[in-house]
């Protein structure tokens, strides 16, 4: 299988893309191995005229105080994150792509997407195309579609100090899991922490702080993490430990992201209301993670896409170009979504 030109998902890749802009503005964060997280701004940054946090304006029932969105110059904005998990970067060779298009018109295939005229004009864009540099840095490919199971799980979890491969989910037993394991992998950044998993109420990994502070800066009406999930079957993930509204919310996306697939003889796995991942009304709490944390941050939507990743083995394995048109349909999805929200909080 034949890596296509457009797949494109290093490191250096990611520089020479975010490099190449002239029309988003770029900010630098640091991540634990001291390695560059860019912020990727496309449009201007809505004043919010902030007179309190998001606890507070909760508090005394006035979102307004912390973020204003029913003012009439309020632009919807959006943040794409890619590759929290660094050995999951299927995200970030889309979230590439989707920047070389914004500023030349295709993307590095020479690709059109009138799917997305005009997009800059309509919305805030945010873009952080790898949030775990440090992890992408220990997967020396290009790509994971056609490894083994084995072999993906060594890249993306490790090894324990005896050579067997930490897996998933045993790998969380240890956290941070630096000291325990003999191959650190790509799930953590330099230090050992799982991004994903870290503590929220005082974080350990800078890349965690980064993210927080951006979603309480911006304030974005939906933000994405980007993953991979093996073999999956592609399918949106709410957040868990928040109201029910927000599960809600993507349960209604899932819907029209799965129709805009279809389209394209595509499949999405809805995943329903009280099922799986969205339960949250048993003991001991069902993950308790990043997505929540960032969602309660906020007082905005945050999920997680879960993409297949072409690994070799099972029945269900995707090729680059569904990978990919996956994730573009998404993000035009996410699109509709952001700017329908604001349309209604205006009406309000
Ligand atoms: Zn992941």
């Amino acid at each position: 299988m034949e890596t296509p030109s457009y797949w494109k998902s290093t490191l250096k890749e990611i520089d020479e893309t975010v490099n190449s802009i002239k029309k988003g503005k770029v900010k630098t964060a640091y991540s634990a191995g001291k390695r560059p997280i860019y912020l990727v701004e496309y449009g201007n940054r809505n004043n919010f005229q902030r007179t309190a946090n998001f606890s507070s304006a909760c508090g005394c029932h006035d979102m307004a105080c912390y973020a204003d969105k029913k003012q009439p110059d309020t632009k919807p904005c959006l943040l794409l994150v890619g590759a929290t998990h660094g050995a999951e970067f299927e995200g970030t060779v889309a979230l590439l792509n989707l920047i070389k298009l914004l500023e030349t018109g295709t993307d590095f295939a020479g690709k059109a997407f009138p799917m997305f005229d005009g997009l800059l004009e309509k919305i805030n864009l945010l873009i952080i195309p790898c949030h775990n540099p440090d992890g992408r840095a220990r997967v020396p490919f290009d790509t994971v579609l056609g490894m083994s199971f084995e072999e993906f799980r060594y890249y993306a979890q490790g090894t324990w100090k005896d050579g067997s491969l930490a897996g998933w989910p045993a790998c969380k037993k240890h956290h941070p899991i630096l000291d325990k394991v003999d191959f650190l992998g790509a799930y953590y950044n330099d230090d050992g922490v799982n991004i994903q998993h870290d503590d929220f109420f005082k974080p350990m990994a800078p890349e965690t702080s980064f993210l927080l502070d951006v979603v309480d800066e911006y304030v974005p009406d939906a933000t994405l993490l980007l993953h991979g999930g093996t073999n999956t079957h592609d399918g949106l993930l709410p957040p868990t430990h928040v109201p029910l509204y927000f599960k809600e919310q993507t349960l209604q996306i899932s819907e029209k992201f799965k129709a805009a697939c279809e389209k394209h003889g595509l499949e999405v796995n809805v995943r329903g209301l009280f099922g799986g991942m969205c339960q949250n009304d048993n003991y001991p709490p069902f993950y308790v993670d990043l997505v929540s944390a960032v969602t309660m941050k906020c007082g905005e939507l945050c999920m997680v896409y879960e993409s297949n990743q072409g690994l070799s083995y099972g029945d269900y394995i995707l090729g680059y170009d569904e990978i990919y048109m996956h994730h573009m349909l998404l993000f035009k999805e996410l699109v509709d979504y952001v700017e329908g929200r604001i349309e209604d909080l205006k009406k309000q």
